[in-house]
């Protein structure tokens, strides 16, 4: 298996579906290689795209501060990866087929990675991970055992900036229930 470097050299000039048309840079993912927790988005915005780097717009400030807040963490020791690595245009929601072509590097993130917990946001990174067509709603508020740890889904931080504080305090406390699976008992 290719390492890290290896798998986002490959990605930088992947061509596997019609989003690579539209890209300015392959956001990859970025972080701690080694960490405990890797946090899974949906695709880089605009933000993203122009920076090369996940979660720089303002769901990423949202996420920076649930992560300080509620795990005592900063962004350098978590990893960050999208389910696409290519924007969207107009950030409408990705493709099945562009999600299966993306696939591979994802799945090859968390094997490399192979974090204790995984931290999925939204409905996309949810589904693809847990292979369930359900909903973020009914997923959240519990945790999955998935590969050699556990996942932890909750609303994607997109969710609280539209939806206020209901969300946002629900994302809370999902944080804080993700937090527990990292700290050693
Ligand atoms: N939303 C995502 O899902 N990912 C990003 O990287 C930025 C915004």
């Amino acid at each position: 298996m290719p390492g890290l470097a290896d798998l986002e050299l490959i990605a930088s000039s992947c061509t596997k579906c019609p989003l690579a048309g539209g890209r300015t840079t392959v956001v990859f993912g970025e972080g701690d290689p080694r960490a405990s927790l890797m946090v899974v988005g949906e695709g880089p915005g605009r933000d993203e795209d122009l920076q090369g780097r996940p979660f720089v717009g303002r769901s990423g400030q949202l996420l920076d501060r649930l992560l300080a807040e509620e795990m005592g963490l900063d962004r350098k020791q978590v990893y960050i990866a999208n389910v696409v690595k290519c924007r969207p245009p107009g950030n409408r929601d990705p493709e099945p087929a562009e999600i299966d072509a993306c696939r591979p590097f994802l799945e090859q993130q968390v094997d490399l990675i192979d974090p204790k917990l995984v931290l999925t946001l939204g409905n996309f990174a949810t589904r693809v991970l847990l292979g369930t067509k359900e909903g973020i709603t009914k997923l959240r508020g519990r945790s999955y055992p998935y590969r050699r740890g556990m996942l932890v889904p909750t609303f994607h931080p997109a969710a609280a900036l539209r939806g206020g504080g209901e969300v946002l305090s629900q994302m809370r406390a999902d944080f804080v229930r993700a937090h527990q699976f990292l700290v050693p008992a």
